[in-house]
């Protein structure tokens, strides 16, 4: 008859076609022992094994599918799943089966981890997750191109002033069809610019890619004057909310950041 000490000695292995074999021990040791802390104990050994990171993870995803055997007995001993949940580094299939697990016993616990969006997307490759974003980074990016892209706005000014003088003095002469069919095309583009282009994935450049406008953050945009309070008042300033949402390739899975 084994001992809980030495199933645990055996539970030490890495190998994941050994490791079954000591989990049975374990079930074997729970029902002919009279070990008041039996399920504990179990469920300690097992849990040792899920939440190191250095063992190997086939044998942590193992000890954690083999707690469902005794996880109604033990609801508080899983609370030391959360550590692996929360852990962004920690494999996304392990977290996985951990979430589930704690879903399935504890479901109280799985208060504190709604903040983990990756752990309840399941449409995601868990051996191979889309990087994370960095939401403020992203945000500096995006600022920075409208800076450069503000360079071009007296530029695009001039132009379609210009097409408007064209327009103007094309009147009534042979080619103002041309200039009609000119205007036509270039308010189709700009559709196309403000519709089609943002929705494009920019990692694997597929057209209608965008999916899930989840919104992760908000802030101030710039202060505006809307008038003022009577003659002489105050001005009044307005600042528009502009809100950050995390969006993702419906392809690749890559993740970027738009602002509304
Ligand atoms: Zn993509």
């Amino acid at each position: 008859m084994n001992d809980i000490d030495s199933i645990k000695a055996g539970l030490a292995t890495d190998d994941p076609t050994e490791f079954p074999k000591h989990v049975e021990e374990l079930y074997e040791w729970l029902k002919t022992t009279n070990d008041p802390w039996r399920n504990q104990r179990a469920a300690g050994a097992l849990l040792d094994v899920a939440c190191s990171k250095e063992r190997n993870l086939e044998v942590r995803l193992l000890a954690v599918n083999a707690l469902p055997v005794i996880g109604d007995k033990v609801p508080e001993e899983l609370k030391r799943l959360i550590g692996v949940c929360d852990e962004e580094d920690e494999p996304l299939r392990l977290r996985w089966a951990a979430v589930d697990l704690l879903q399935a016993f504890n479901p109280e616990l799985i208060k504190m981890l709604i903040y983990h969006k990756d752990l309840f997307d399941r449409t995601i490759d868990p051996d191979n997750p889309p990087p994370k974003l960095n939401v403020s980074d992203e945000i500096s990016k995006i600022a920075e191109k409208q800076k450069r892209e503000m360079k071009f706005y007296p530029l695009i000014a001039l132009m379609i002033f210009g097409g408007m003088m064209g327009t103007y003095f094309a009147f009534n002469t042979d080619y103002f069809r041309y200039v009609i069919a000119g205007w036509t095309a270039l308010v189709i583009v700009s559709i196309i610019l403000a519709v089609v282009m943002p929705r494009r994935c920019p990692k694997c450049r597929r057209f209608f890619a965008r999916v899930k406008l989840e919104c992760v953050d908000s802030y101030s945009g710039p202060s505006m004057p809307i008038g003022s309070l009577g003659t002489g008042g105050s001005p009044v300033h307005t600042s528009q909310r502009v809100n950050v949402y995390e969006v993702r390739c419906r392809f690749c899975k890559h993740p970027w950041v738009i602002l509304r």
